[in-house]
């Protein structure tokens, strides 16, 4: 049976964070779907169109790859593309405690679903999307905390 793990998330915008995740999890896992966690009353600071595509653009020679957005639990979208893991990456204590809790929350909800964690490596351990958001509304040069070829700026701002 092909391994399939979702990797969840608002990836707004994605980041060498998350793109570092992503690279390592293709040495485990027949495909990785990127899947953009999607809720209409909260948009997100990209659009999401942007957002989906960015991710594409990033993973355009990978067939192992895929990028999607769904609504509701992420649980139930896991079942519907049938993935067996749920991806998450962990930077610090704090993520810890916090993935923690989902994951045993998803657990008691579907036992069939496994969390992996990967630990961010070091250099990648400040960038967080909150962050780079910030860089890029003041029109600083968010380069250096997005995936090669990405060109994100305020214009791309909703
Ligand atoms: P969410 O809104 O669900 O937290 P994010 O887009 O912020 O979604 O993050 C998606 C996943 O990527 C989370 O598991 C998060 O911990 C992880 N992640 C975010 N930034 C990094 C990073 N710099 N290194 C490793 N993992 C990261």
């Amino acid at each position: 049976m092909e391994r399939i793990a979702v990797f969840p998330g608002s990836f707004d915008p994605f980041t060498v964070g998350h793109e570092a995740i992503v690279r390592r999890a293709l040495n485990m896992f027949d495909k990785v779907v990127i899947a953009i966690g999607y809720n209409s009353a909260k948009s997100g600071f990209f659009s999401l169109e942007k957002r989906i595509k960015w991710i594409e653009t990033v993973f355009a020679d990978e067939s192992k790859v895929t990028v999607d957005s769904y609504t509701g639990l992420t649980v139930d979208y896991c079942k519907e593309i049938n993935a067996q893991y749920l991806l998450r990456g962990l930077r610090t204590a704090a993520d810890f405690e916090y993935e923690r809790a989902i994951a045993q929350v998803n657990k008691q909800m579907n036992n069939d679903i496994e969390s992996v964690f990967l630990l961010t490596s070091p250099e990648h351990t400040p960038v967080n999307s909150t962050i780079v958001r910030d860089v890029i509304r003041h029109g600083g040069d968010a380069s250096m905390f997005l995936p090669k070829g990405l060109n994100i700026s305020v214009d791309d701002i909703e």
